[in-house]
């Protein structure tokens, strides 16, 4: 079957100190013998330390993303491989704030998929609709795009190793969530989307997560979902108790 993960998106936050700190929190509360997987996604200059912090309390680290090219001059940026091997399992790739803010499109989002599964990562892959084109009535014609862009010749043995992340951006940072109703929907559609592509079989075994202002009180509702297997989460994944309790809910 799938596994449900639940994963802490940093984004440009916590320095080293901070992560220090939010370890030798985070280590004598979080659950033992729990059935989930758990994940941090930190920014790229601290991969190697997270792995090395959050290794005895079982958390995966995670890039929040990385380049599509396995070498070459573009400055600033690291690729797939890099992020490999410094310890890290996880990317991100096309988180809205990438496409939004740094040009991210659904064809680059196609090659960054093909370059973390190529180095070894779990890429987790996010799409999501604007409240415009949730109001136009488009979300789910939107979502399936998103999802068949992304995975265009993603081989179905490959699959095993892809999560997809639906975060409506009018849901994130705004504590505005989507409704358990509107993410199972949505999650739903995008494993109908995977069933059509390569089969029952595989669409079974795709974890789909929901994102977006999820936090410790609507964390059980939304993970309650038949098709949300698990949660990415931005801000109430840098406070350790809240962090704590969704993965509680989890189990
Ligand atoms: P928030 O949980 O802060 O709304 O962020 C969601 C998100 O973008 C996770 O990737």
């Amino acid at each position: 079957y799938r596994k449900t993960i639940i994963a802490g998106n940093w984004k440009m936050n916590n320095t080293l100190s901070q992560m220090k700190a939010f370890a030798e929190q985070i280590k004598p509360i979080i659950p033992k013998g729990k059935w989930c997987n758990v994940v941090l996604c930190v920014p790229a200059v601290n991969i190697t330390s997270a792995v090395r912090l959050f290794k005895d309390c079982h958390i995966a680290i995670g890039a929040e993303t990385c380049h599509y090219e396995d070498h070459g001059a573009f400055t600033g940026e690291i690729t797939a491989e890099m992020i490999k091997e410094a310890g890290a399992k996880y990317v991100i790739i096309g988180h809205s704030e990438r496409r939004q803010y740094y040009n991210e499109t659904d064809f680059t989002v196609n090659k960054k998929v093909h370059a973390a599964i190529n180095a070894g990562l779990i890429p987790i892959v996010c799409v999501g609709e604007s409240l415009e084109q949730r109001e136009l009535g488009v979300t789910m014609e939107l979502i399936s795009y998103q999802v068949k862009c992304a995975l265009a010749n993603v081989p179905a043995d490959k699959m095993r190793h892809v999560v997809i992340a639906y975060e409506p951006l009018w849901a994130i940072g705004t504590g505005k969530t989507a409704t358990a109703e509107q993410a199972g929907e949505v999650c739903q559609a995008i494993r109908a989307v995977i069933r059509k592509l390569y089969g029952a079989h595989v669409a079974r075994s795709v974890t789909i997560q929901y994102g977006g202002s999820m936090n410790a009180k609507n964390a059980a509702e939304l993970l309650a979902q038949p098709d949300v297997d698990g949660g990415l989460i931005g801000g109430a994944s840098l406070k350790p108790a809240d962090f704590v309790e969704i993965i509680n809910s989890a189990n």
